[in-house]
């Protein structure tokens, strides 16, 4: 399988080299040559396979011979090496909890896919890879947890002092190992400005090998398919599922109709987002409009301008008439998204997180109106977001097992300005 930039000017590569390089040198996404199409037999059978077998099947045609079998066998198995449990809400809504890996929230299959594919692509480089992360509060932790220990990378996260809860800087700042945390005196955007710029800086690239992990990355992408499978073969119902998907920059949602485009079987797709609307509004003008981000409490999804949104225009080759057969899309507002939070756990005693809360509503508002049966994506655990959470049910929150030994851990991050040449100085003479 070779994959090809989505601004067209720049060769094809297969899937080592789009891994390694994140982006395409003329700045497009990479995207698969071809989708490969499951025999029908696959899916009758699913309940038959494990989900180590799924996983191979799925990902094999995109890895193609950049990694042998055992390897990339064993790679699957790190991946998805904890549950993907589909839970009944209601009789028409179900959960699909993707928040059982070691950082409670779905990106840790993607950020332990990618990791574990650039440990092996780098596993004979002469020198250390240095990956550069800068995070809101999900990504940096399940990036950091992905690489931990992987040989020849050392990972370095940036994070804004003070703006991301509890339990995010304790995953940020307890690992140790090959992974450093820098607490930066201000905001997201700064610390992702300073990591732009270090890309850019000729000292620095000259002396370290730097790597972005960025969520555009195919080795990102691409897992994000194998818990669509895991819930189908979870699904009781006759009738294939409504799948509402809580998104900010579509990766998991294009994850989703890649997954459905190769022949698993999807009535129809939600794009649940907050206030940040670019998409909803796309699909009802055929506008698309980026704008700034807006600050909201399912803060996972503030995105003004959906890196992936390009890849869900390409699955259906740009028709907008067959897009919007397929997916809806609805914006839901912080007081809406309290509300799901509290009704939710008082009529069904299911505790939901913010960003969970948003793909309900917007399930449960779409079944108003069309018949079906669906499940949401819940993709982060509540306890992530438990201020927000506790405020819309009024009790506290449980910490799970896999953050237990968090609260005893040691915070170790080193504090810094945000300043780029404080930043490139340091990095300099590390
Ligand atoms: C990142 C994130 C999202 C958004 O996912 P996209 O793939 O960017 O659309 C939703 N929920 C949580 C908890 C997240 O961390």
């Amino acid at each position: 399988m070779n994959y090809y930039s989505l601004n067209h000017n720049s060769p094809r590569v297969n899937f080592a080299e789009a891994a390694l390089r994140g982006q395409a040198p003329d700045k497009g996404l990479y995207f698969p040559e071809h989708i490969p199409q499951l025999h029908k037999s696959f899916i009758e059978n699913i309940k038959s396979f494990s989900k180590e077998e799924i996983g191979f099947a799925i990902m094999k045609p995109y890895v193609g011979e950049t990694i042998t079998d055992v390897d990339l066998q064993h790679i699957i198995n790190e991946t998805i090496n904890f549950d993907f449990p589909l839970l009944k809400i209601t009789d028409n809504i179900s959960a699909l909890e993707l928040f059982h890996g070691p950082t409670l929230a779905f990106k840790d299959v993607g950020a332990r896919f990618m990791s574990r594919c650039l440990g092996y692509f780098n596993r004979h480089a002469y020198h250390k890879t240095t990956v550069l992360v800068a995070t809101s509060g999900d990504t940096g932790g399940a990036v950091a947890n992905g690489f931990l220990g992987v040989d020849g990378v050392d990972v370095i996260i940036l994070y804004p002092s003070g703006k991301v809860s509890k339990i995010q800087e304790l995953q940020l700042t307890t690992l140790g190992q090959n992974i450093t945390a820098l607490e930066v005196s201000g905001t997201f955007d700064d610390c992702q400005a300073m990591v732009k710029q270090a890309f850019m800086d000729n000292d620095l690239n000259q002396k370290i090998n730097l790597t972005s992990a960025n969520s555009i990355n195919v080795a990102r992408w691409l897992p994000q398919q194998l818990y669509y499978f895991f819930a189908y073969q979870q699904w009781q119902e006759d009738e294939a599922p409504i799948i509402s998907v809580p998104s900010g920059n579509f990766g998991n949602i294009c994850a989703g109709i890649l997954a459905h485009i190769s022949g698993l079987p999807v009535k129809h797709f939600i794009a649940a987002c907050n206030a940040n609307d670019v998409v909803p509004q796309y699909l009802q003008t055929e506008q698309y409009s980026p704008k700034p981000a807006i600050a909201t409490i399912s803060n996972a999804m503030d995105v003004g301008n959906p890196s992936n949104f390009i890849r869900v225009l390409e699955l259906f080759n740009n028709q907008f008439s067959s897009l919007k057969n397929k997916m809806s899309s609805i914006s839901v507002d912080d007081a809406t998204t309290s509300q799901t939070i509290k009704d939710v756990y008082q009529q069904h005693h299911y505790t939901l997180d913010p960003h969970g809360a948003v793909a309900y509503y917007a399930l449960e508002n779409y079944l108003q109106t069309n018949s079906g049966k669906g499940f949401i994506l819940e993709t982060a655990h509540p306890v992530k977001f438990s201020d927000t959470v506790e405020d819309a049910i009024g009790i506290s929150i449980e910490f799970p097992e896999q953050v237990q030994h968090l609260l005893s851990a040691e915070k170790k991050s080193i504090f810094m300005q945000a300043d780029f040449n404080n930043f490139k100085e340091w990095l300099m003479n590390r």
